[in-house]
């Protein structure tokens, strides 16, 4: 595979930029070798400089749920285009993305848009203090809730793969008022609250875990957040900026059966736009400004590209079907992973859901970060690299999830299974 255009650019983007890249995972330091420069995108697969072409399972780390450049999504957005990309004043669109958003999540009357994920939880967690009047918040270890101060602890994700238990510039003062838990783990829940009598505001949590590979909850571990901080006057946060509209139409809350008070979404409500959003129970909500005294507030937030965009994703995946299909492919492509694993000789574990995927190349069982860290990762470099040269980009981590799309077809799956059986056997030797 010549990739000599994206050592190229990459070369120069060291100097222009941070490690090369605008966001820390792409520049492939946990896999090795050079980050591939991408060049387009489209359906499944993405395109690099060179002029290689991959199946894509990144599809921009979730957003790209229909595929990439859904032509759909392309030719609304260019009608959009036309009446201007930033209003700074509401716009009809806000409202019915709004409303789709509300028709589709259980715990969702009213809803806030906002830029990012990250933006999404950092005002959710300013919420749940205000309508609480308490400060201490628990989350899960390996579980990613964006980049701000106060959830850059045992966070997951880009963090874990960096070995960065912490970051350096975040106060101690900050993070004081994290308590963290493994996850699947309700007894650790249980005693947090008790050692911490009427000061937790609220548990966050990924209801499945996206971001320390692919962890699903236990049987009855939601159930028992959702009574466990009923019982302590806390909020219970579904943090479902991966799994909303992904795990089924309605999240993981409508999968799985638990409602929480507050959810936070993004990467596919914004249909590749940038786009976060929080929301819940009118009465919560109503407590966020101009409604309510919590201030939080955004330039570019609700803009009519980013709403038009997430209205046409959203539009596409409610039609009859969608979530059959999307759960159809990755179970095709997940048991074949896993075979040709075994048939390899190399250990392995995991689980599917709907349209997101992981493995771990250990025994297993992993229910928790602790167990993920048992995955072989310099294996697992080796396995990415090996179906690069194949065409399969695979997140450059250990420690991300596998996304499908609509646009996934049975060749391509097929294609992507070969390539699994071929690096499989090439690195085991
Ligand atoms: C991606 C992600 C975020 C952060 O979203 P950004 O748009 O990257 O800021 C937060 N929470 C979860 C669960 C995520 O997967």
């Amino acid at each position: 595979m010549n990739t000599s255009l994206s050592q190229n650019i990459f070369s120069a983007a060291q100097a222009l930029m941070p490690g090369g890249v605008s966001s820390p995972v792409r520049a492939f330091k946990s896999v090795g070798g050079q980050p591939i420069v991408f060049d387009r995108v489209k359906g499944p697969y993405a395109w690099d400089v060179d002029g290689n072409r991959f199946i894509d399972y990144v599809g921009s780390w979730g957003p790209a749920i229909c595929g990439h450049a859904h032509p759909e999504v392309t030719a609304s957005l260019q009608e959009a285009l036309e009446k201007g990309t930033s209003f700074g004043a509401p716009c009809q669109l806000e409202n019915k993305l709004a409303e789709m958003v509300i028709d589709a999540v259980p715990s969702v009357e009213m809803v806030r848009f906002v830029n990012s994920g990250t933006e999404a939880c950092m005002a959710v967690l300013r919420l749940m203090r205000a309508y609480t009047g308490r400060d201490k918040v628990i989350k899960f270890e390996g579980c990613y809730h964006g980049h701000a101060d106060m959830f850059l602890v045992k966070a997951g994700s880009g963090v874990a793969t960096l070995g960065l238990p912490d970051s350096p510039g975040v106060p101690r003062s900050t993070t004081a008022n994290t308590l963290t838990a493994p996850y699947n783990d309700l007894e650790a829940v249980k005693e947090l609250f008790a050692e911490n009598p009427d000061a937790i505001s609220g548990v966050i949590l990924e209801p499945v875990v996206g971001n320390a590979g692919f962890i699903t909850p236990e049987p009855g571990f939601l159930e028992g957040l959702r009574e466990l901080t009923k019982e302590n006057g806390a909020l219970l946060v579904f943090d479902e900026v991966m799994t909303g509209f992904r795990i089924s139409y309605g999240g993981a809350q409508a999968r799985f059966g638990v409602t929480p008070d507050l959810t936070t979404l993004g990467k596919v409500i914004g249909g590749g736009l940038p786009v976060g959003a929080y929301g819940g129970s009118t009465e919560i909500m109503s407590m966020v400004a101009p409604a309510g005294p919590m201030y939080q507030a955004g330039t570019l937030s609700g803009n009519p590209l980013a709403m038009t965009a997430g209205i046409k994703t959203l539009e596409l995946l409610r039609q009859d079907g969608t979530y059959e299909k999307l759960e159809a492919t990755t179970k095709k492509l997940f048991e074949g992973i896993l075979q040709s694993a075994k048939d390899s000789g190399i250990p392995i574990t995991g689980s599917s859901i709907s349209a997101m995927f992981g493995f771990y190349l250990c025994e297993g069982p992993v229910r928790n970060f602790e167990e993920a860290k048992a995955t072989n990762t310099e294996l697992f470099g080796k396995l990415h690299r090996a179906m690069l040269e194949r065409g399969v980009y695979l997140a450059p981590s250990a420690f991300e999830a596998g996304f499908t799309s609509l646009a996934h077809s049975e060749d391509d799956i097929n294609a992507t299974l070969k390539a699994f059986q071929e690096s499989f056997a090439e690195i085991q030797k």
